[in-house]
């Protein structure tokens, strides 16, 4: 059966037909854009994770120097289609791209060379390379936010997530990061981890606060059946929390961010006011550079293929992009509120600016029922979204991370190449 989501999508949205079908097609890329957002994915890390579904292996110091080869010529591929664009963002995410700074270092240098590049630079750090001399160097070659992976400061936790830090080293990471000051410090945290209690998913929200960190993203735990921590569960026949544990933990670290005095950004982060947020995943136009990554601009979703080797291989002769769909206006239309609605505000203005026309019928009539629940409520042009209505996000999301996780990259991690993927 195919998944919940798309096929709800669907209803909301008169004039689409069918799944949505990723297969390998002749990708027609815009003309010169205005600007590019950039993500980067460096898939090397010390060792695994146990509830980790993200494309990563771990590290190796010859794989890593010709994937650093690769991730320049992929992005030489763009420079020579569109010139020096300028670069809004650049994130480098994965894996660990702390591992290997150098990288991240020499990659910035070339983009700054070859682009216009822009001050919002992020990094993901692993707490086990959060030293002062790393944290510096790469903030001297122009990280500006850097997004510590804690997931939760208790060692039981810890431990059964397969991290390789406690909780004390966990603290100290942060303490470090917020020193070396860059414009945002992000903190990743997970709750609804099987056998975690909501005091722990409270003392995890507050040890963050107390610390400066200055956004906290907080994710639920989502199992997918081929990560390690799927099989250990089945095996010591342990299950995950109840939706309804997980809703009262959703809610107790709501309201243990809000009354610290941080701001509700989208239905799973936080930040103190004023801060530039640290988000790789809700621009609207992106090129993804390195293995798995996607790509969304112009009529097209696209991502490379997930095999590090074969990435290695297809840069040097071609293109690595594996599957791509072509959207519609409407599979647009749908993809942008997806977004707008995971950053908790729909600005009708802005989606009129972007399609020239108002909102679909079905879409009004959708939000107009939300907000007779209490789920939005409307500030002139603009659809703000109420702690019930996150919630109802939050599923949405989930589902949507399990449709696209379960079929799409479930598919892509078995074969470098798959012929055709139907959502
Ligand atoms: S969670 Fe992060 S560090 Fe752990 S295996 Fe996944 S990418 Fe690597």
């Amino acid at each position: 059966m195919r998944p919940l989501l798309p096929r709800v999508l669907r209803l909301l949205f008169p004039g689409t037909e069918g799944p949505f079908v990723f297969d390998k097609q002749q990708v027609i890329w815009p003309s010169k854009p205005a600007s590019l957002n950039l993500y980067i994915h460096l898939p090397f890390c010390r060792k695994i994770c146990s509830f980790c579904p993200y494309v990563k292996e771990v590290y190796d110091p010859v794989v890593s120097a010709a994937y650093q080869g690769a991730l320049l010529k992929e992005l030489d591929s763009y420079r020579r289609l569109w010139g020096d664009v300028n670069i809004e963002s650049v994130y480098f995410g994965g894996g660990t791209p702390s591992l290997t700074p150098e990288i991240v270092e020499s990659t910035l240098s070339w983009i700054a060379k070859n682009f216009h590049l822009g001050h919002e630079v992020g990094v993901e750090i692993h707490p086990l390379d959060a030293h002062s001399t790393v944290l510096g160097s790469l903030k001297n070659s122009g990280v500006s936010m850097a997004s510590l992976g804690v997931q939760t400061f208790h060692n039981r936790l810890l431990s059964m997530l397969d991290r390789g830090y406690d909780g004390k080293l966990a603290r100290q990471a942060c303490e470090r990061l917020v020193q070396v000051g860059f414009t945002t410090t992000d903190v990743d945290l997970i709750f609804a981890i099987p056998t975690q209690n909501q005091e722990e998913a409270e003392a995890d929200i507050e040890t963050a606060c107390k610390l400066g960190i200055s956004q906290i993203s907080t994710y639920p735990l989502i199992l997918f059946s081929y990560t390690p921590l799927s099989r250990h569960l089945h095996k010591a026949r342990a299950t995950m929390p109840s939706w309804w544990v997980e809703r009262q933990m959703l809610r107790a670290v709501v309201k243990k961010a809000q009354d610290a005095g941080y701001q509700r950004t989208s239905i799973w982060s936080f930040n103190r006011p004023g801060t530039i947020r640290y988000t790789t995943v809700t621009k609207d136009a992106f090129v993804g550079i390195g293995a798995s990554a996607s790509s969304r601009t112009g009529d097209y979703f696209s991502l490379n293929t997930f095999s590090v080797a074969d990435y290695i291989k297809a840069v040097g002769k071609g293109s690595p992009m594996a599957l791509a769909t072509k959207l519609n206006t409407v599979d647009k239309m749908a993809y942008w509120l997806f977004w707008q609605c995971y950053n908790l505000t729909i600005n009708t203005d802005i989606f009129r600016s972007i399609f020239g026309r108002d909102l679909p019928y079905r879409i009004r009539a959708f939000l107009s029922l939300l907000n007779l629940l209490g789920m939005t409520h409307r500030r002139r042009n603009t659809i703000c979204l109420t702690d019930a209505g996150a919630y109802l996000f939050h599923l949405i999301e989930k589902e949507y991370t399990q449709a696209y996780l379960k079929t799409l990259w479930k598919a892509c991690l078995q074969e470098a190449w798959p012929c055709r993927v139907v959502i």
